[in-house]
């Protein structure tokens, strides 16, 4: 076998683990069931992918974001490691190219989204698969009593059973004891095994602003944090509009949500990156796989669904180890929000069992049918057709899917994809009527390579740039190279679908068990709870009580929230009132150098540095590029003066 250390040199180029990585690897190569905590970008993946790569055979890893699954494959394939995919977003022929590379023992990583594993046609490839490790990534969501449950995750263990001597490694950023106990039950953990790192994040401040009004504020806060930042907001629409006024008071800003096309995506993501675009403001769909370790600050405008989120919202900030402040900002409003978000998370059960009979007559399911079909759901025309209530029916559907009675997927987009079935000599004698046709061709052969070998993502929108086609030409001229069986090429495609896990019922049958709305709320409630208490607290580290909430016993307060700076104001002598109104009296009359504070106030040079350093934070003097520091008292007179010389 070789060495763990040299096949994380050998592919990843790392001369060493980080934390517990290592530790984790040695209990997977044990074959130990192993639980793994680790906090995002603590390094999770490299957990499974050094043991499979240590080990004969491959590893199936069970993944419920199809969009991170792309992004893993691709890296491990860039790394010449082979790898490859399956989720209900493919055609059958790919599927069948997968399963086919997978019992042939030429992959070493299977990725599959978990709905995948209760078809009958995966678990019979499945049988003949050399499968030597299982990987349950993102692992809370098994759990009921977790934010993210999903139902489809309880089919792991049928998959435990084909493979009785196999280990399963599961891995998660969050998770409370509660959930940590579920998880090892759930997955029939042989023998209970966590292995854990803190979630102390040494260089990050928490900080709760209450406010009255939410924009001035977040403007005030991204002046005087430098550098990059994030701003989660709730919904789509408001992701843009804080962006707009953002860029409005001149600060440089993008939004991301769901609901945009991958191109555009990556285009801001890219852009925000490289920092051309100082902020994101984005829902909850952006920061998952994304590694930006300068993030300097992470603001929620809106208050997250639970305190699991927010830690992990919250981390990416300061990933590089450097100071960073996670900050939350708060006003009286946001109780009722909270209230509001959990009704609309709980509709009525006869508002659910009305969607259930409604989505059936949209789709055309005749009562006692469906069962195992897949139909494209155009949510929002469903909406629109019957006047539904866009948030109660979103979640009737999420209900519906967790009783077992449909498979609501949201949001999955694919890119188009295109292989070449005819051979290369076939294709010089291929002569289409419509010269497009030929065009379309030729300019695929020019741009793409691997296409005889596998599908290859394309992108229509590129070819067009290149070859000035329109994509409508293009288009169509795929299409037709499909007909002619020269090619096959699946089209991009961006609607959600339902898949029946029952044929239809009469919704006087639909049951909504206790353990899918009763208990569900009740969590939701203690969890938002949680939020506010967080929110609400003046008294305790910040730190400590995150901590503390994922069970993390640790005493010291961190010194660097609000409530520990707040506390520790509070016992210094009253001192620092008369440095402040020292330095700011000094400031108002002319620009000051630091200098200037030390010699004149008789005060210890560290406490002016302090204090000087704080006022500036906090907006009370400015520090200009000359290295002076002035008052905005000051900087209007002056101002004022030069811009009427007359007076
Ligand atoms: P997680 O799944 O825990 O959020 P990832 O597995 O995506 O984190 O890893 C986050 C980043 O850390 C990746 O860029 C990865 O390459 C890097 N990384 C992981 N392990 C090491 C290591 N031992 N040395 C250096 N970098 C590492
Ligand atoms: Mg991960």
């Amino acid at each position: 076998m070789q060495s763990i250390h040299d096949i994380l040199l050998k592919y990843w180029g790392f001369t060493s683990f980080r934390n517990i990585q290592e530790d984790i690897i040695r209990s997977v190569i044990d074959g130990r069931d192993t639980l793994g905590l680790m906090p995002t970008g603590g390094g999770k993946s490299i957990t499974f992918q050094v043991p499979t790569l240590a080990m004969d055979g491959m590893a199936l890893v069970v993944t419920p974001i199809i969009s991170l699954m792309k992004d893993q494959v691709d890296n491990l394939i860039d790394r010449g490691i082979k790898a490859t995919y399956l989720h209900s977003g493919l055609t059958l022929r790919e599927m069948n190219r997968t399963y086919e590379k997978c019992t042939n023992g030429n992959c070493k990583f299977l990725y599959v989204s978990p709905e995948r594993l209760c078809s009958e046609r995966f678990i019979d490839h499945l049988r003949f698969m050399n499968v030597s490790l299982i990987v349950v990534d993102e692992a809370h969501c098994i759990s009921q009593w977790g934010y993210d449950f999903r139902p489809s995750f309880l089919n792991i263990v049928s998959i435990r059973k084909l493979f009785p001597n196999v280990p399963v490694l599961a891995l998660t950023a969050t998770a409370t004891a509660y959930v940590v106990n579920d998880i090892m039950q759930c997955l029939e953990f042989r023998k209970p095994n966590v292995l854990s790192m803190s979630f102390a994040r040494k260089n990050l401040s928490y900080v709760v602003r209450h406010t009255t009004d939410k924009q001035p504020e977040l403007v005030h806060i991204l002046k005087h944090v430098a550098g990059s930042s994030i701003v989660y907001v709730r919904s789509r629409k408001k992701a843009k509009q804080v962006s707009d006024e953002l860029n409005m008071s001149g600060i440089s800003s993008d939004y991301y949500h769901a609901g945009i096309s991958i191109e555009e995506k990556d285009d801001k993501q890219n852009k925000w990156k490289s920092g051309e675009r100082r902020i994101m403001v984005a829902t909850n769909a952006f920061g998952m796989g994304i590694d930006k370790p300068d993030v300097r600050c992470v603001v929620h405008i809106d208050f997250p669904n639970s305190l699991e989120e927010y830690y992990q919202e919250a981390g990416r900030a300061g990933r590089d180890g450097k100071p960073a402040y996670a900050v939350l900002l708060t006003s009286t409003t946001d109780k009722a929000v909270m209230h509001r978000r959990i009704n609309d998370s709980f509709p009525p059960k006869d508002f659910i069992r009305r969607v259930y009979e409604l989505a059936g007559n949209f789709l055309n399911v005749p009562v006692g049918s469906g069962y195992n079909q897949v139909y494209d759901f155009n949510f929002n025309l469903f909406c629109t057709t019957y006047r539904l209530p866009v948030l109660a029916t979103n979640s009737a559907l999420k209900i519906l899917s967790m009783a077992g009675y449909i498979d609501y997927v949201e949001e999955i987009e694919t890119q188009s994809r295109v292989l070449i079935l005819a051979s290369k000599e076939d294709l010089y004698n291929v002569r289409a009527d419509n010269p497009n046709v030929d065009r379309v061709l030729q300019a695929l052969l020019r741009t793409y390579t691997g296409l005889f070998v596998d599908y290859v993502f394309i992108s229509e929108a590129s070819l067009s740039f290149r070859y000035g086609i329109s994509e409508q030409e293009i288009y169509e001229s795929l299409l037709t190279l499909t007909k002619m069986h020269i090619l096959h090429y699946v089209p991009r495609k961006r609607t959600p679908y339902i898949l029946y896990t029952t044929s239809r019922e009469e919704p006087k049958y639909v049951k909504i068990p206790l353990t899918v709305y009763e208990q569900r709320k009740a969590r939701l409630e203690s969890r938002v709870q949680s939020v506010i208490d967080y929110s609400n607290n003046k008294t305790a580290c910040r730190e400590n009580i995150l901590l503390n909430y994922f069970s993390e016993s640790k005493s010291e307060p961190c010194g660097r929230c609000d409530v520990c700076i707040e506390q520790r104001k509070s016992k210094e002598p009253a001192v620092p009132a008369d440095i402040q109104s020292g330095i700011v009296y000094m400031a108002t009359l002319k620009p000051r150098h630091l200098a200037d504070f030390i010699s004149t106030l008789s005060f210890p040079k560290e406490k002016i540095i302090e204090m000087v350093t704080f006022l500036t934070d906090e907006g009370y003097i400015l520090h200009l590029d000359d290295d002076t520091y002035i008052t905005e008292e000051y900087r209007k007179k002056h101002t004022k003066k030069e811009q009427s010389p007359a007076n």
